[in-house]
C-alpha cells in the first residue's frame, strides 16, 4: 500500500515539473494533450521501473519487488496502466459510438472488479492492485539480508525537521527584533548616537508622512516626543512589549513612555 502511495507521489512530482515547464507556453497549447502527457509520463516511469527492474519505484524504495514477473506480464501490466487514458479519450472522442459503449462496459466491469479486489485486500492484506491479482504477481523482499533500517532513518529525520519548522513558525513572531537591536546598540561601544534630537512642538502631517515603524501612512497618528510620527498601534504595541522602546528613525529615548496624539 505504501509502495502504491509512493508511486503516485513520484508521478505527481514529475507532472508538476512538466506543468511548471509548460507554464509560460500559450494556454491553448498544452491542455488538449494533457491526457497524452500524463500517459507518456506514466509509461516512461513504468518502462524504467517495471520493465527494467521488475518493480515500481515505490517498491524499490521499500525494498520489495514482484516475484517471477515475465516479459509478457510486464507488457500486460503496462497495457493495464493505459486503461484510464483510453477511457478519458473515448469520452472526448465520441461517447455514443458503438466501440466506445463496449469500452465503457469493460471499464465499469474493471472498476467493479477493482472494488472487489480492494475488499479482498482489506481482508487478507495481499495484492492491493487488481492487475496484481489478475497476473498473479506476488510481492517479495528484494534482498532478504538487507535490514530495512533506512526507512526509519528517513522517517526520524522527517519528523525532526517537521518539528523544527513548527517551532520556528510559532516562535519567530514572538521575538522582538527591535528590543534585540536596541540592546545590541546599547552594548556596542562603536555605536555613535545620532546627534539629531531637536524636539519640535508641532508635527506636520501630510499625505507623504510615513509611520517610523511600519513605513505606511500612519493610522491614528501618535508620537513619542521626537518629530517622527507613528501609527497608534505600532507605537503602543512596541511600548507595551519593550518599555524602553526607542524611535527606530532617530533613536530618541523615551523614559516616561510618552504616546500622544499628533494634533492635525
Ligand atoms: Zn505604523
Ligand atoms: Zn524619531
Amino acid at each position: 500500500m505504501n509502495a502504491i502511495y509512493l508511486d503516485k507521489e513520484i508521478q505527481k512530482s514529475f507532472s508538476q515539473i512538466i506543468h511548471e515547464a509548460c507554464k509560460n507556453l500559450p494556454p491553448g497549447l498544452v491542455s488538449p494533450i494533457d491526457a497524452e502527457i500524463s500517459l507518456l509520463l506514466k509509461l516512461g516511469i513504468l518502462k524504467y521501473s517495471v520493465l527494467s527492474n521488475g518493480s515500481t519505484f515505490g517498491q524499490q524504495l521499500l525494498n520489495i519487488k514482484y516475484e517471477n514477473i515475465s516479459t509478457f506480464k510486464q507488457i500486460l501490466y503496462m497495457v493495464f496502466s493505459c486503461m484510464d487514458y483510453v477511457k478519458i479519450r473515448c469520452e472526448l472522442w465520441n461517447p455514443s459510438h458503438d466501440v466506445n459503449q463496449r469500452i465503457f462496459t469493460f471499464y465499469i466491469i474493471f472498476k467493479i472488479l477493482d472494488f472487489i479486489n480492494t475488499s479482498i485486500f482489506l481482508r487478507n492484506g495481499v495484492k492491493p492492485l487488481l492487475i496484481e491479482r489478475i497476473l498473479d504477481l506476488n510481492q517479495v523482499y528484494a534482498s532478504e539480508k538487507l535490514p530495512r533500517t533506512f526507512e526509519s532513518k528517513y522517517l526520524a529525520r522527517e519528523l525532526l525537521w517537521n518539528g523544527f519548522i513548527e517551532i520556528l513558525v510559532y516562535t519567530l513572531p514572538l521575538i522582538n527584533y527591535y528590543k534585540i537591536k536596541r540592546l545590541f546598540k546599547q552594548y556596542n561601544p562603536f555605536y555613535t548616537k545620532s546627534m539629531y534630537s531637536s524636539i519640535i512642538s508641532t508635527r506636520v502631517i501630510t499625505t507623504q508622512s510615513k509611520c517610523a515603524h511600519c513605513g505606511q501612512n500612519p493610522i491614528l497618528p501618535h508620537h513619542m516626543g521626537c518629530n517622527h510620527v507613528f501609527c497608534y498601534a505600532c507605537l503602543k504595541g512596541n511600548q507595551t512589549a519593550d518599555s524602553r522602546y526607542e524611535c527606530p528613525a532617530c533613536g530618541h529615548k523615551n523614559p516616561n513612555i510618552m504616546c500622544e496624539r499628533v494634533s492635525a
